[in-house]
């Protein structure tokens, strides 16, 4: 192998940059060169490509999003799509490539693999919704935003007598919810994996009302529920004005926190000793402290990994 490809796809994430870095750098000084393919399989249908050297990855190791940039393709989900992209790759002489993206970017990875292209996967998500893997890189930077905001809510929720709703993502997956709802000190947190009680979360605002307690705040994870009809009704029952904050894409920037730094610029390297070693369709992840290899197509069918001993301690805590 002499040329490998690298490209990031779906939605963007904090430590993406860093994974860039590990993997340009690693491969040059094993003797590999390194195509850039900018703007995800949309750029690579359209022949996006350009030769990357050492000083291309220089100063980005702190910068939050893709320096390579993404995009979402139509066309490279269909099969045909598919052929056409291998056959770019082929033309530019990659033999290899290596993708960071979630759930769908691996399904096109899986995609070339079987087209003859020897394909890695790398796990950029905020939302950390690939169960194969404890943590996907970007869901720490964006924990890290959400609990700065909590933290800020908090204080203004305790000045006025407020209860708070904090929609944060994860739409199929309620670690951003759990987790920083956990850190931040949430008491009442709403994931996608757990039925929701609205006589709970007013039960709790009740006795926090009765001890004295100034603030109430509550993490969402978006489409579990309406959190303008979540606080309407809370305010309702409870007689405390509730507000809404809906933090949105905040949540996809920043500077890469150090685990996402850490996680990027590890699987980044392994990535391309994967490469150098003849693999293929294997998606890179982080498990029981350590990096780890799992075929692509078993990576994204895991069952959940939502951790219900979290979920407790949370509830445990917020009585
Ligand atoms: P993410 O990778 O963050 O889950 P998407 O689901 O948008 O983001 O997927 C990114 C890109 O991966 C899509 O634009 C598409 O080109 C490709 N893709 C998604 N699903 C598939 C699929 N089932 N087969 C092949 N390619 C896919």
């Amino acid at each position: 192998m002499k040329v490998i490809g690298i490209l990031t796809s779906g939605g963007d994430a904090p430590g993406m940059n860093p994974a860039i870095r590990a993997v340009v750098r690693t491969a040059l000084a094993n003797g590999l060169r390194v195509k850039g393919i900018r703007n995800g399989y949309d750029g690579l249908m359209k022949g996006d490509i350009y030769e990357m050297n050492v000083s291309s990855v220089a100063d980005i190791i702190h910068k939050g999003g893709t320096i390579l940039g993404t995009a979402r393709s139509l066309e490279f989900k269909e099969l045909e799509g598919r052929k056409r992209g291998a056959q770019i790759l082929r033309d530019y002489g990659i033999e290899g490539l290596i993708v960071i993206g979630g759930d769908g970017s691996f399904k096109g990875a899986k995609g070339l693999s079987d087209l003859g292209i020897n394909t890695i996967a790398i796990p950029g998500t905020i939302d950390n919704d690939m169960n194969y893997t404890d943590y996907t890189i970007g869901f720490f930077t964006a924990i890290e935003t959400v609990i700065d905001a909590i933290g800020k809510l908090r204080d203004t929720s305790s000045s006025h007598g407020r209860a708070i709703v904090i929609e944060v993502m994860g739409r199929n997956c309620g670690d951003i919810a759990l987790y920083a709802g956990l850190a931040g000190g949430a008491e009442s947190i709403i994931v996608p994996e757990h039925e929701f009680s609205m006589d709970e979360i007013i039960t709790k605002v009740e006795r926090g009302k009765k001890r004295g307690k100034l603030h109430h705040l509550i993490t969402l994870a978006e489409g579990v529920g309406n959190p303008y009809k979540i606080a309407e009704e809370l305010e309702e029952k409870t007689g405390v004005e509730t507000k809404v904050t809906v933090l949105g894409h905040v949540q996809r920037g920043g500077t890469p926190a150090a685990p996402d730094r850490l996680l990027g610029t590890t699987m980044g390297a392994r990535a391309v000793e994967l490469l150098l070693e003849g693999k293929t369709n294997l998606a890179i992840g982080y498990s029981n402290g350590k990096l780890i290899e799992e075929d692509i197509e078993v990576a994204i069918q895991e069952k959940s990994k939502f951790k219900e001993e979290l979920y407790e301690l949370a509830n445990n805590l917020s009585q």
